[in-house]
Order: C-alpha cells, then sequence, then structure tokens
C-alpha cells in the first residue's frame, strides 16, 4: 500500500495546521515540530510505503501508521496502487465521475476501484417509462457496464411530459426497443439488452432474475397492483437489491431494500402510496391514510408526472443504484421511503419501515 494524499490545503496556524478538503469540514492538527507537515508533504508526492515514510521521518512504523489511519478516517487518502490504472480514454470518459468518487475514496477503495465497478455492474432496468427514463440516462452517464431493460409500451405522446429518452419520430415504437437504441447511441460500450414484455407474476420476475442476474434492479413500473410484493418476493429470494420510486398525488417516494439487510416490501402490510394487494393495518391512523388512498386511486387519477417531477424521483433512484453499486456510502433509503413533497418546496422526509422477523418473504424462521 502506498498512500496518496488527495488534493488537500493547509495552511500553518502557529502551532496548529488548518486542513481542508472538503469545505463544509476543516481539520486542525496540533503540529509544533513540523513533523506532521512533512509527512503530509511526502503523502501528497505519494508512492512510498509506510516503512519508507518512517525511514525518510524517521519516526517509529506504529506512528505513521496510525497518522495514516486517521488520514484515512476523514477520507483525505487513497491506496495510490489503486490509481492510474485506467486508460486515458477512460479517465477522459469519466473526469467527472472520478472527481466525485475522489470524494468518497479511502485507502480500501479508491476512485478508480468505484469506476471500474460500475463498469462491471449490470442494472435490470423494469419499466422504461416516466421514472426508469429519467434513471436510466444517469446510469449510462454514471458509466453502468450493462443494463437490461424491460417493458411492454409504446411510445405516444403523452410520455413526452416527462420521458426524454424518445424523439417524435418513435411514435407508436416499442418503447423498450427505442430506449436501448438510445443507450447504444449514448455510449456503444454499454452493453444493453432489451426485452419487450410486462411482468405478471413474481415467477416470471424470479426466473428472468435467476437467468440476468444482476446487481440492482431498478423498478418504475405501477401495474398490476401487486407489482411491488411480486418484485420485492423475486429480489429478496436472489438476494438482489432493488430501488423504487414513484409519483402519488403532491408527492413521490423512491426507496429500496436490502435483502437479508433492511425490512423488505413485504414485511409492511399496507402502505399509502400503494393501498391495493395488502392486508389492512391494525393502526387506525394508518388504516385511515389507507382508506383515504383507496377512495383516491379508486378515482381516475391522470398521470400527472411533469418533467422535473420524474426527472427528481429518477435522479434519486439513480443515487441510490449507485449506492449500492459502488458503496460511496451505504444506501440511504433501505426500508426508509424517502417522500419528496410537490407542494412543499421539494422537502423531504423518510418514514422508517420495521423488519418483521415473520415476514413472509424475508423472515427468518
Ligand atoms: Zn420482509
Amino acid at each position: 500500500m502506498r498512500p496518496q494524499l488527495k488534493d488537500v490545503a493547509w495552511e500553518r496556524v502557529g502551532d496548529q495546521l488548518r486542513l481542508v478538503y472538503d469545505p463544509r469540514d476543516q481539520l486542525l492538527l496540533t503540529d509544533p515540530e513540523g513533523t506532521v507537515e512533512k509527512l503530509l508533504a511526502l503523502l501528497r508526492e505519494g508512492g512510498r510505503t509506510i516503512t519508507e515514510l518512517a525511514a525518510e521521518l524517521s519516526l517509529p512504523v506504529t506512528d505513521v501508521l496510525a497518522a495514516v489511519e486517521a488520514f484515512d478516517a476523514e477520507r483525505l487518502l487513497e491506496n495510490g496502487d489503486h490509481l492510474g490504472g485506467l486508460n486515458a480514454a477512460d479517465a477522459e470518459r469519466h473526469f467527472s465521475n472520478l472527481a466525485f468518487f475522489e470524494l468518497f475514496g479511502t485507502l480500501e477503495r479508491s476512485r478508480e476501484d468505484m469506476q471500474r465497478r460500475l463498469r462491471e455492474a449490470h442494472v435490470l432496468v423494469l419499466g422504461t417509462g416516466g421514472l426508469n427514463s429519467n434513471t436510466l440516462p444517469h446510469l449510462s452517464g454514471l458509466g453502468v457496464g450493462k443494463v437490461t431493460l424491460l417493458d411492454r409500451d409504446t411510445v405516444d405522446p403523452r410520455n413526452f411530459a416527462r420521458q426524454y429518452l424518445y424523439r417524435w419520430d418513435d411514435i407508436g415504437a416499442r418503447k423498450v426497443e427505442r430506449a436501448a437504441a438510445w443507450v447504444r447511441s449514448f455510449d456503444p460500450s454499454i452493453e444493453v439488452e432489451a426485452i419487450d414484455t410486462g411482468v405478471e407474476s413474481a415467477e416470471q420476475l424470479t426466473d428472468l432474475i435467476g437467468r440476468v442476474r444482476p446487481d440492482v434492479v431498478a423498478s418504475g413500473i405501477d401495474q398490476p397492483a401487486r407489482i411491488d410484493l411480486w418484485v420485492n418476493e423475486a429480489c429478496v429470494r436472489h438476494g438482489v437489491p432493488f430501488v423504487r420510486g414513484g409519483i402519488w398525488a403532491t408527492t413521490g417516494t423512491v426507496w429500496s431494500v436490502a435483502p437479508g439487510v433492511s425490512a423488505c416490501r413485504a414485511c409492511v402490510p399496507a402502505d399509502p402510496t400503494n393501498p391495493e394487494g395488502y392486508d389492512d393495518p391494525d393502526d387506525p391512523a394508518l388504516a385511515g391514510e389507507i382508506a383515504a388512498a383507496r377512495l383516491y386511486f379508486g378515482r381516475p387519477h391522470p398521470n400527472r408526472g411533469i418533467g422535473p417531477v420524474a426527472g427528481l424521483l429518477g435522479a434519486l433512484g439513480a443515487f441510490e443504484v449507485l449506492r449500492y453499486l459502488t458503496g460511496f456510502e451505504p444506501p440511504a433509503y433501505a426500508g426508509r421511503p424517502l417522500t419528496v413533497d410537490f407542494a412543499g418546496g421539494c422537502a423531504t422526509s423518510q418514514r422508517e419501515w420495521s423488519r418483521n422477523p415473520a415476514c413472509e418473504i424475508c423472515g427468518r424462521s
């Protein structure tokens, strides 16, 4: 391991050093002898092992190791042995992705490790409509190496409020074929499979996930009513995380399930975002919310997903997929749906699902 300091700025303030990497945070280190500053300068040059650093500074290896671990805990270091491995074309193509991942890089996982992980990743995109036609471009821009797309619809004029993958000339064409063509023309290095079908059962999805073996599923299908339970069952059975987003009148929601870690969708017998297909809960307040949701969904409810709404939720979903794939931070919505209030300045709130030990899908007997 050869620790490499990120682009950290520092200045001396008397006996102290003020270090800044992320301007939200600053570190004040006591350094009366100037030893820490010398170590920082050597770490910035990089290319030295802990033993070599200790020898150069005439310090015990244990002291240098402790300092390096402390800097790593502040996310100031990457392992130089894990840098410089991308070819020039990939480094240029992913310049901003790498700059973003640098913020979260550590000795254990460098920015390039995260980019490589994306290149090796495979995402199953269920539905290329309002939500995922906004998620898919983000996955493509991030450099996900392979996507499998599933949809059963044709492009129609109503899609143009929020589905920018499609062109006016595509009206009447199969959506999944046009979405696949978009990905191929955006970045020919991305491998794409298009499946022109709907989802009719949990078994069908279980078979599909078993065949394509994705790392993550991005689910943007609303129908039939039990679709979320089917996706949940298939993903939990295979241990594959999934991310789901949707629009419900004046709110949008994004949530995910980390099998074996978070509550799954079936742990929550009912939820106002999908009142059908679940048992009524015992909690009177929640039962009231669900009764109201059932009345709402019982009336015709035109798709009110304007572009900014679908774009925001699609981007939040892509962010969650990115968390699963790179681990740059832990999944943020696993068993904790994020609600965005479109009637309240897009303020967000989160509601926690409890894991049900007796859950038929994820419970352990
Ligand atoms: Zn469960």
